[in-house]
């Protein structure tokens, strides 16, 4: 349920109603807007009595919320979230590019990676340390060593770090990681949301192979109702009967996603296509319809890549991207 509630109360009647409200057994997420406040009423609010609240001086409005994701509707929360990623924000037109390997792998490839990327314009470097992999056979990537390799490339260039998280025993690793990535294979495991909802880290929640837009936002939900709002949600494209990509890389859910919640939307054109050469014309795309930022897969040697080889754009590649990319961007502002 929410409650509008008038700019023209005053804070001690505000408090008055939000404590009133709390006694009822509801958790209530205030949301200050310019003209409201926004109160978002979670818990068993069935016997809250609407007529009652509706006829209060000070409230506007009040409605019941359909949808069974409450924190993260924008509902609750009408304008964009501004969401911090280190030393950059991303959201309510703060665009972020996150660029990287798909896995660390030496000391130079890392370092050589994160300072082309970084001269290209990307916000953030990305590098996996713990990979979800197919095969057990296939590289599992570095580890801790990984992610200290990712902290030298941190020191070295300034940027902020995103890499996947598999399992909460290796989260004390994870201090200096400035965005914990939550891959798509893990998007439902909700006892490792729930975790992540009782501390302070950004999370990138990948959406899930098989899984809906309304799935994602549950997802994201788990990890807000913890307490953690720190959220950035990424389309990498699902699963359909075309195997000539990848993945099938879902646009729409772009703008679904905008219109659902106020949660940061990024895109990710490599794991989407799968096809190097396709993530060019998707991550355009994808900047023209209003995603708040992009994650790319840059290998110095992509034939030589023990992760994803096929996929990632070689440091000259990802410049022209980056460029092809601001266009968009000025053309749609
Ligand atoms: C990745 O970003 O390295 C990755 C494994 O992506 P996804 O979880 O989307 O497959
Ligand atoms: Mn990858």
């Amino acid at each position: 349920m929410i409650t509008v509630v008038k700019n023209t109360a005053t804070l001690e009647q505000r408090e008055h109603l939000i404590s009133w409200l709390e006694s009822q057994h509801v958790q209530v997420h205030v949301s200050e807007g310019r003209e409201y406040t926004v109160l978002g009423l979670v818990g068993d609010t069935s016997h809250i009595d609407m007529e009652l609240l509706e006829s209060l001086e000070i409230v506007e409005s009040v409605k019941r919320v359909s949808e069974p994701f409450k924190k993260v509707n924008r509902k609750f929360h009408p304008a964009d979230s501004v969401i911090p990623a280190g030393t950059v924000s991303i959201g309510g037109g703060n665009f972020a590019v996150i660029a990287g390997p798909c896995s660390v792998e030496t000391r130079e490839q890392i370092i050589g990676v994160a300072e082309a990327v970084k001269r290209s314009g990307a916000a953030l470097l990305r590098g996996g340390a713990f990979k979800p992999r197919t095969s057990p056979y296939d590289f599992q990537g570095l580890h801790a060593e990984g992610l200290e390799l990712l902290m030298e490339a941190k020191k070295e260039t300034g940027l902020p770090i995103v890499s996947e998280l598999m399992d909460m025993k290796d989260f004390d690793l994870f201090e200096s990681v400035d965005v914990i990535q939550v891959g798509a294979r893990n998007m439902q495991n909700f006892e490792m949301l729930k975790a992540l909802g009782r501390t302070d880290k950004t999370i990138l929640l990948k959406r899930g192979l098989a899984n809906s837009i309304k799935e994602l936002l549950m997802s994201a939900e788990y990890i807000m109702a913890g307490g953690n709002e720190n959220i950035i949600l990424c389309e990498r494209g699902i699963r359909t009967f075309e195997h000539y990509t990848r993945n099938t890389l879902d646009l729409s859910a772009v703008p679904a996603l905008h219109q659902m919640t106020h949660l940061p939307v990024v895109v990710d054109p490599s794991h989407s296509t799968g096809i190097a050469a396709f993530v060019k014309p998707m991550a355009v795309a994808a900047a023209a319809c209003g995603a708040d930022g992009l994650m790319i897969e840059v290998h110095n040697d992509p034939p030589k890549a023990l992760c994803d080889g096929a996929q990632s754009l070689t440091p000259d590649q990802f410049d022209e991207v980056a460029e092809q990319i601001r266009k968009v961007r000025e053309a749609i502002s």
